[in-house]
Formats: structure tokens, sequence, C-alpha cells
């Protein structure tokens, strides 16, 4: 069999620790194989972006502007254990926080359905798609510890010098404050990344906040959206019999339990940090679960959703067995690859990447699956394997099924 072609590289982000193990085997077993895979190659493991004072990381960035696709391994977001672990000149960002910086996006989480893995909630048949803004609101908030009685305002002022002020409240004892902000810009890309995503998936997005109590601050998220919404995209939703609707943060809660799912919800930041761990555990796992980053001008970065797998990856070191779940990680190259050849016009790269997909489900619900599923799954008569056997045999049923 011929090697499928590609003709734009795709952003190839590596990464650190279990993840960085199953990147290689993913790409070995399922990739190399089967595709002429052009990639322009970012290693972000964390001891090369020390090395480059973090310049790899915004190199990717720029390169995934330039190309429009790229595929990222989970890496380490450094902190004081990782400072002296990797002797680190500096406790460098999150690369994820960097390349959202730069891209501008917003987060899609969603989780991979199988049969074996019923979600908690018995009526969720299909999945739910959380849309999270990633700029502000309490992520960069300021707060103080009030000692005692005075007042507290907000004050903004003017470049012009003026001063506007609004009471927080006249404190008689000792209490707290916080003031958090947001931009319109951020709010509008916010917006304009949920509508693209919905037409590209074809699915009805939802987006809910506390407008009727917060009436300047999440108010102006609604109405954004609402103004954008008729005037960009209402004549597109409506061609492809999709909805856009607005409604109140609990309202939506109650909704989302007593819905089958297929749609996306949209979620300010600290509900979106929220909604995506309960919609993840509630389907299964963070390991089953796929992330995407879109920005407003259409360029996609595809990821895992948990992280690097930290103490399987030091029992992999001491040359013990891991049962590490690839999962999330071959939907990041799924994805990237079906985004690239859809692009770039290359219906063999799309339709690999379907088989590829279709090759994991059938793996696992086959019985075979690694050992964080088989915890949870109904299927009775299930074979744990480990890392390296799980990627094997999905590269079986790939096999079978081109
Ligand atoms: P984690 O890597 O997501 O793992 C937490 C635990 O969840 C694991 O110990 C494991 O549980 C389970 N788990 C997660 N993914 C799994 C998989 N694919 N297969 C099987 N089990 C899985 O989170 P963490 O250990 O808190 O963080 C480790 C590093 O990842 C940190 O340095 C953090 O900065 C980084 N991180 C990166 C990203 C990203 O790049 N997107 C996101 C989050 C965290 P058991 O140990 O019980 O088996
Ligand atoms: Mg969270």
């Amino acid at each position: 069999m011929d090697k499928i072609k590609m003709t734009t590289p795709l952003v190839e982000m590596d990464g650190d620790e279990m993840t960085r193990i199953l990147w290689k085997m993913i790409k070995d077993e399922l990739l190399l194989p089967f595709i002429d895979l052009k990639t322009e190659y970012y290693d972000l493991g964390l001891e090369y972006r020390n090395e480059t004072d973090d310049k790899v990381t915004f190199d990717s960035a720029y390169a995934t502007q330039k190309y429009g696709v790229a595929v990222k391994c989970a890496t380490i977001t450094p902190n004081a254990a990782r400072m002296t672990e990797y002797n680190l000149k500096q406790m460098w960002k999150s690369p994820n926080g960097t390349i959202r910086a730069i891209l501008d996006g917003t987060v899609f989480r969603t989780p991979i359905i199988v049969k074996g893995i019923e979600p908690c909630v018995k009526n969720w048949k299909k999945p739910i798609t959380i849309a999270r803004h990633a700029y502000g609101d309490v992520y960069k908030a300021s707060e103080m510890k009030i000692p005692g009685a005075g007042k507290a305002e907000l004050v903004f002022t003017a470049e012009d010098g003026s001063e506007t002020r609004e009471l927080i409240h006249e404190f008689k004892s000792e209490g707290i404050i916080q003031g958090m902000h947001n931009i319109n810009n951020s709010i509008e890309s916010f917006a304009r990344s949920c509508f693209n995503y919905a037409i590209d998936t074809k699915q009805t997005l939802w987006f809910a906040t506390k407008d009727t109590i917060s009436k300047k601050y999440d108010h102006t998220f609604k109405d954004i959206f609402q103004e954008i919404f008729d005037a960009e995209y209402k004549t597109r939703f409506d061609e492809l019999g999709i909805e856009y609707f607005y409604t109140l943060i609990d309202d939506a809660v109650a909704r989302v339990m007593k819905s089958e799912g297929g749609y996306i919800w949209a979620c300010k930041n600290y509900d979106g940090d929220v909604m995506s761990d309960m919609i993840s555990s509630a389907f299964g796992s963070l390991a089953m679960m796929t992330s995407v980053l879109v920005s407003p001008d259409g360029k996609y970065e595809y990821e895992a959703a948990h992280g690097t797998v930290q103490r399987h990856y030091y029992k992999h070191l001491n040359g013990e067995e891991t049962s590490t779940n690839s999962v999330a990680t071959i939907y990041a190259w799924t994805g990237a690859l079906r985004k690239r050849g859809e692009l770039d016009n290359i219906p063999d790269l799309m339709s690999f990447a379907d088989k590829l997909e279709e090759a994991t489900i059938k793996t696992i619900e086959s019985g075979e699956m690694t050992k964080d599923i088989a915890l949870i799954t109904s299927l009775t008569d299930v074979k744990v394997l480990n890392s390296e056997e799980f990627i094997k045999a999905i590269r079986r049923n790939l096999e079978e099924i081109l």
C-alpha cells in the first residue's frame, strides 16, 4: 500500500514525561507506517524550553498561525519542584497559556464515547462539548483582605485623568473584595470561535451566564454574542439547521442534565473550568476526552485534555510496566490530520483519521483496554493491556480496517 502524501506540514509540538513516550509509540506504530508524515517539529519538552529560554514555545505558536494546524503533546507547567528537578533558569510559563494568548483561542473539550463506558447521567447519548473562554475574569483578578471598617470602591481613571467610581461596600468590619475584568475584543473572539466551531461540527450552541444578577459584566457577554450572531452567523446557522440559544447558567445546568447531549455549551472562564471537569468525569475519564484550541481566524491546535501522567513516567523510568491510556493523544493526531486533509483537500488523509479512530474504539469495545478504563467499564470480558500492547492492539485493528 502506498503511503498517504501530505502537502502542508502539521506543526508538531512534542512534550514531556509519559505522554512523550506515548507520542513516539503512536508515531512509530500508527502513523509513520501509513502516512508520509510531514511535520514541522518543535520540541516543547521542558529541557529544550529551558535551553531556548522558552523561545521554542513562541516559535511553535507562530508556526501554528502560519500553517493553521498543530498537534501538541502534554507538557509540564513548571512549579517549585520542577525548578530543582530540571535545574531551570526560570519558572517558565505554561506552554498552553502562551500558545492560547498568541492564538487568542477558545478551548473545546469533547468526551470520546465508547460502548462499555456509560456516562453517569443515563440520558446522555451524545457527547457534550464544553467551550471555555480562556481569558480573564477571576483568573486575572486582584483581591484584597479588608482589615476593618472603611469604604471599598471600584475606580476607573481614564487617559484624560477623569475618574468613574462605583461603591463596592461600606465595611463595618473585616471582609474581602475582588476586582476582575475582561476585554470586549477577547469576548468577541470567544464568540466567533464558538460560532465557527458550531458550524464546523454542525452542532447547536448554548451559551449561559448570570446576566440577571451581573447586569453589566455578564450582560456584556450576552450582548456581544447576540450582536455577532445576528450580524455574521444567523444565516449560516439557519442553512445548517442548527441553533444558537442563550439562557441563564442555572437553567442551562438543569437542561444539560435532562438533555441527551450532542451540542456545544459555551462557558465563561470559571464556569468552563468547573463544568469541563464535571462533564469529563461524568462521561468516564480525562484520558477519554479530546481538546482543541480554535482561534477566531480559524487556526487549530489539537491536544489531549490530561497532563503528562507523571506518576506513570516515574514507574516507567524504574523499569516498571505502565498501562497509560493513549486515546486522547491518538485523537489529537487524528483531529489534526483530518483538519489538514480538509484544508488541503486530501480525502485519503481524512479517511485515515476516521479509520484510526474507528480502530481505537473497536479495540476498547472488543475488551482490550488500559487499566484506567478497565476499572470503570461495564464490559465483562476485559483484557488489561500495558501502554505498548494497547497501541499494538489498535495497530492490528487498524490494519484490518485498512
Ligand atoms: P495528569 O498528568 O493528568 O495525571 C493525573 C492522574 O490522572 C494520573 O496520575 C493518572 O492517575 C490519571 N491519568 C491522567 N491521564 C491518564 C492517562 N492518559 N492514562 C491513564 N491515567 C491517566 O495530571 P498531573 O499528574 O497532575 O500533572 C502532571 C504534569 O502534567 C504536571 O507537570 C502538569 O503541569 C502537566 N499538565 C499538562 C497539561 C497539558 O499540557 N495540557 C494539562 C494538565 C497538566 P493514576 O496515577 O491514579 O493512574
Ligand atoms: Mg479544572
